[in-house]
């Protein structure tokens, strides 16, 4: 039997204009110019007013672990090597919520409000996933 290999992930439209600022080591969101809130993920339509008018903004990569969750199962036999793994919601500065990995952290040591930070992880040339991992008290002063 030969190695289980990767779920493919083909991004289109707004999701591709993501995966490739990740490639430069960028996290970006969008900010409305109709209403000025803050969007993500990435989309053609602004959720709160409709408006069609949404700038491309770079996120500083910092937030706050608002949710999280322990995997003990892997999603995919790709991933059967991860278990146990992190996932988290963080609330970036900048007010958006992102989905990603929790990395550098076990995951008994994870807790809501914990500080985080983004990292960029190149798994293949042209793939580049976003993690997160804790901010140590040192990094923050
Ligand atoms: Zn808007």
């Amino acid at each position: 039997m030969s190695a289980p290999t990767r779920p493919p992930i083909t991004p289109r439209g707004e999701e591709k204009v993501f995966f490739d600022r990740l490639r430069e080591h960028k996290l970006v969101f969008q900010r409305c110019a109709g209403c000025s809130h803050a969007v993500f993920p990435l989309r053609t339509v602004c959720p709160h007013c409709f408006g069609e008018s949404l700038d491309l903004e770079r996120a500083a990569g910092t937030g706050t672990v608002y949710s999280f969750t322990a995997q003990a199962r892997a999603s995919h036999p790709f991933f059967a090597a991860d278990v146990p793994y992190t996932l988290v919601l963080v609330d970036l500065d900048e007010g958006v919520r992102v989905f990603a990995n929790l990395v550098d952290c076990p995951p008994d040591d994870v807790s809501v409000g914990m500080p985080v930070e983004a990292v960029f992880d190149d798994v293949e040339p042209e793939l580049t996933l976003l993690r997160f991992r804790p901010v140590s008290i040192e990094e923050q002063s």
